[in-house]
């Protein structure tokens, strides 16, 4: 590599980084293994559905018959191997994407079971805890009960206990979101999936947040009995083209029940114009494998580096990936803060923004979030954000090229080395 036309200077980085190459290279094989097999599954959802490109520009107004919408939906439910799937630009967020489905598939009086402790920040309003606010699950008779991890992994013998015959539905969520916790592997959820199904049979509903997990391993937590997998599209599955919008596969009647809490009873998924989008939301899903591939060997690269200078990282450089994040503890928000302005200074727009720490709408704690993305917030572009609480981790996530990944880690570990923050 020609070291002259690196951004930075720092010799000792340049060296770690040539030996971080060099370490990792056998993992990351295989991660390209992984993004290969992933393009085949793809490729066969793309052969098998005959997409036409003259009916991609969609439609306007209602939606109806908008072959792309319905082009785009079979795609995704091919390759989450699903009865049926919905991807809608309508969707602001996952968030929104998920609070459709928990809508459609709960009732007054049911109770809802999350088995992987607390759910994400932004669905903590949903769900309405600690209050009950206006349009909250809560609010309208939805119960609440949160199994609590055991050493970080869903404790099945509490999660058995805390079924009863009220539960409406069970909640999984296999990304680490903003804890320090691993996530889960598909052999996990489906563990879970098995005790949930021993005890209730098909009475109960399970949903999966599956953010940021999509395309790392090879199969969906559809494929492993869900009944619906929900995620957003300016995550993975947007391979960092995707403007706006989010998914939900599974089976029939859940996609239907969560469609009809989206939209209205009786129009479900038949409306919703794509207005163009179509074509990028299929284009993405065919990028994806890699997009998603590259980001994990930056990140794969990122952790070996600050494990071996001397930080905590989540996973380690060589532990089983089965998300496109990788927490690094800087234990103090000075850190944070340079470990953020780093990451932006490499992004590919707005690289001389300061990132500067908020409370954004849905979440508890200010957050600093550092993305020079082309589209706003999308963390399947390179970006890093953490919240402002102990233990004061950084979450380092998307790259459509591992290049531009390792870019950015190398020089945020530059100006840790180069500050009081290092350890
Ligand atoms: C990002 C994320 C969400 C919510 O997605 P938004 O699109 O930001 O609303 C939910 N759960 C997890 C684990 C996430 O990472």
């Amino acid at each position: 590599m020609n070291f002259q036309s690196l951004p930075f200077q720092d010799p000792e980085c340049q060296k770690l980084w040539q030996q971080a190459r060099q370490e990792t290279a056998e993992v990351r094989a295989e991660i390209q293994n992984r993004a290969d097999l992933n393009f085949l599954k793809v490729h066969r959802a793309f052969q098998e559905t005959q997409l036409s490109e003259a009916v991609l520009a969609g439609t306007t107004g209602y939606g109806y018959d908008d072959s792309a919408r319905e082009g785009v939906d079979s795609l995704f439910a091919r390759v989450f191997g699903a009865e049926a799937a919905a991807v809608r630009m309508q969707w602001v967020s996952g968030t929104h994407a998920m609070t459709s489905a928990l809508r459609g598939n709960l009732k007054p009086g049911q109770t809802l079971v999350s088995a992987t402790g607390a759910p994400y920040d932004t669905l903590l309003p949903v769900i309405g805890v600690p209050q009950a606010g206006v349009g909250s699950l809560a609010s309208i008779g939805v119960h609440y009960r949160e199994v609590p991890l055991q050493q970080g992994r869903p404790d099945l013998q509490a999660i058995e206990a805390a079924l009863d015959e009220t539960t409406g539905m069970v909640f999984l969520q296999r990304s680490r979101g903003y804890t320090w916790r691993p996530s889960f592997s598909l052999e996990t959820l489906s563990q879970v999936i098995e005790v949930v199904r021993r005890k209730l049979g098909d009475k109960v509903t399970i949903l999966v947040d599956n953010c940021y997990g999509e395309m790392v391993e090879l199969r969906e937590p559809s494929q492993l009995g869900a009944d619906i997998v929900v995620g957003s599209l300016i995550k993975n599955l947007g391979g960092t083209v995707v403007p706006t919008g989010a998914y939900v596969a599974g089976r029939t009647q859940a996609v239907e029940n969560c469609m009809a809490a989206f939209t209205a009873p009786g129009l479900t998924g038949h409306v919703g114009p794509t207005l163009g989008l179509a074509r990028t939301m299929a284009q993405a899903l065919s990028l994806a494998p890699q997009t998603v591939g590259q980001c994990l060997e930056g990140l794969v690269v990122a952790s070996w580096l600050f494990e071996n200078q001397g930080f905590e990282t989540s996973p380690r450089w060589n532990e089983p990936r089965t998300d496109t994040i990788q927490a690094i503890r800087l234990g103090s928000v000075d850190g944070q803060r340079l470990f953020c302005k780093a990451i932006q200074s490499m992004g590919l727009v707005d690289a001389r923004a300061t990132p500067v720490s908020v409370v954004q709408p849905g979440y508890r704690d200010p957050i600093l979030m550092a993305g020079g993305t082309f589209i706003q917030g999308s963390s399947a572009e390179l970006s890093a954000d953490g919240p402002e609480r102990e233990p004061y981790v950084c979450y380092l996530q998307g790259g459509t090229s591992r290049m531009h990944v390792e870019l950015a880690a190398v020089s945020a570990l530059q100006a840790l080395r180069k500050s009081e923050c290092y350890q």
